[in-house]
């Protein structure tokens, strides 16, 4: 047995992979379970790092013609009734509104009176009510496209939760656009995903993989769902982001209708598309380690935290005029269109180090007495050893900063991509696919095998026998995706009609 090494998180993710999920996002302060059961409280650190992430998606959306407007939080009972398939979907997630009044209950409580006529539906999400509104916009093909994004909160009544990855309530956008014809829909749905590649590729540092869902796995209503999804440290999928052709489906529920070109009524073909503080997750999934996240520079909460340290007897101010004329010169200084976030921490404890370790800021900049002297600073990074430390000039760190960043940013992108990589395997037959996802450490069973890329026969009941047995779904069906002319069914042996990616998921 090797030395045990003392970690800021315990367990680690070998010991215990859904605890330390937990633990980590309790020292690094992102969030805390709240009084409600089922939903969080996203603290201040954490609640910073989302609104970096979307203030970022917001400008790309914005870049493409999106507007943003808001909606109502409830919806009529009789909207969600409209499309079948979607009430279906979302009906045993709903949580409903049923009375509108408090009365005193004769024993000092209180006691919900006056019920509603109609029950109201708290948005599961609201492609219902934004469409009732969209009849109302959209009469003519002068209208079109109709680009329009929300920022909200969302509700799904969920039994077993858990913070960020599966909460009651949840925070994100969902995007909804009305066009002329089929092949602008669908173009729309396809720009969109490739929107969410490039932010969570670009900005989160997670490789993805691209492609369609199945048709169980597809959203409640839509034609076709598009998605990307990412693996976690346990080699479970994770789904980052999801893009749907809704065809005209929605249009009739709603009846968004509009006179085309020569005057003739249409119904239009819509699109949705959402990302949400899921991701969030799926950043402490796939950088995390052992000692807390590992914030990703582009959004980090912060990038860098200026940590002065105090030893007995020294002159304090002095050193702190020093970490301020750093800072100063340091927040002139923009990184990916921003100007740096610094964290000042004059505290005089011992340990703060470790709090902005566990935090995750990518630099610390520690200046001491003796660095003073020699006009230097020690810079640390997070996604390197904790003791490991380089000295910079002073005159120097300004120019050096955005170039420190960015490699963070490609080393954690590499690293992620290679355990993808290295976890990925292309499976055809029965006998390996079942032992890649049988549990590898009978204590430990949440760490599995990975992604499988296995030929399909594109048959539901298959699907459905592979998710009984294993536990494992088809995550995406990677877009060009075919078999080969005499290739089978990893499962079932009956030809095969394309390729699909499987795992377990989140
Ligand atoms: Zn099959």
């Amino acid at each position: 047995m090797s030395k045990k090494v003392k970690t800021a998180v315990t367990p680690t993710r070998q010991e215990n992979y859904p605890e330390w999920y937990q633990q980590v996002i309790k020292v690094s302060e992102l969030a805390e379970a709240s009084p409600v059961r089922g939903c969080m409280v996203i603290k201040p650190w954490g609640y910073s790092l989302w609104e970096n992430m979307v203030k970022v998606l917001d400008g790309m959306f914005k870049e493409t013609g999106v507007k943003n407007a808001y909606f109502p939080l409830f919806i009529p009972l009789e909207f969600m009734e409209k499309e079948a398939e979607h009430v279906e979907g979302f009906a045993k997630e709903c949580a409903v509104v049923t009375h509108h009044r408090l009365e005193d209950d004769g024993n000092g409580g209180l006691r919900p009176s006056g019920e509603l006529a109609e029950p109201l539906i708290v948005r599961p999400t609201s492609e219902t009510i934004i469409g009732a509104q969209f009849a109302k916009w959209v009469s003519s093909y002068r209208d079109l496209p109709l680009l329009i994004n929300q920022w909200s909160n969302v509700v799904r009544w969920e039994m077993r939760t858990r913070i960020f990855l599966r909460t009651s309530e949840f925070l994100w956008q969902e995007g909804h656009t009305v066009h002329a014809t089929s092949k602008g829909a669908f173009e729309r749905t396809e720009l969109m995903l490739e929107k969410y590649r490039e932010f969570v590729e670009t900005y989160l540092a997670i490789p993805v993989i691209c492609g369609k869902k199945s048709d169980s796995e597809r959203f409640p209503g839509a034609v076709e769902t598009l998605c990307i999804e990412a693996m976690m440290q346990d080699r479970k999928a994770l789904q980052t982001g999801t893009s749907h052709f809704l065809g005209q489906n929605f249009s009739k529920a709603s009846g968004i209708k509009f006179q085309n070109s020569e005057g003739e009524e249409e119904f239009g073909w819509t699109t949705s598309w959402g990302s949400s503080t899921r991701m969030i997750g799926g950043i402490i999934m796939v950088h995390g380690d052992d000692d807390g996240i590992v914030l990703p520079p582009r959004v980090a909460s912060a990038h860098i935290a200026v940590i002065p340290v105090f030893p007995k007897n020294c002159d304090m101010d002095s050193i702190i005029d020093f970490c301020e004329e750093i800072t100063d010169r340091l927040e002139k200084i923009k990184y990916f269109g921003e100007k740096l976030r610094i964290e000042k921490d004059y505290r005089d404890v011992a340990g703060k180090n470790w709090d902005w370790i566990k935090k995750g800021v990518p630099l610390r900049i520690e200046v001491g007495p003796r660095d003073i002297e020699k006009g230097c600073v020690m810079v640390s990074r997070r996604d390197l050893g904790a003791k490991e430390k380089k000295a910079y000039s002073i005159d120097d760190i300004e120019n050096k900063i955005p170039e420190i960043l960015d490699s963070i940013h490609n080393n954690m992108f590499d690293k992620a991509k290679g355990f993808l990589e290295e976890n990925t395997k292309n499976i055809f037959d029965k006998e390996s696919f079942i032992s890649f996802f049988s549990d590898w450490n009978k204590d430990n069973p949440q760490i599995h095998g990975g992604f499988a890329v296995s030929p399909w026969c594109n048959n539901p009941e298959c699907e459905e026998k592979i998710q009984e047995e294993l536990r494992v779904t088809i995550r995406c069906i990677p877009f060009g995706s075919c078999a080969g002319e005499n290739e089978k069914c990893v499962y079932c042996g009956k030809k095969a009609v394309e390729k699909a990616v499987f795992a377990r998921a989140y």
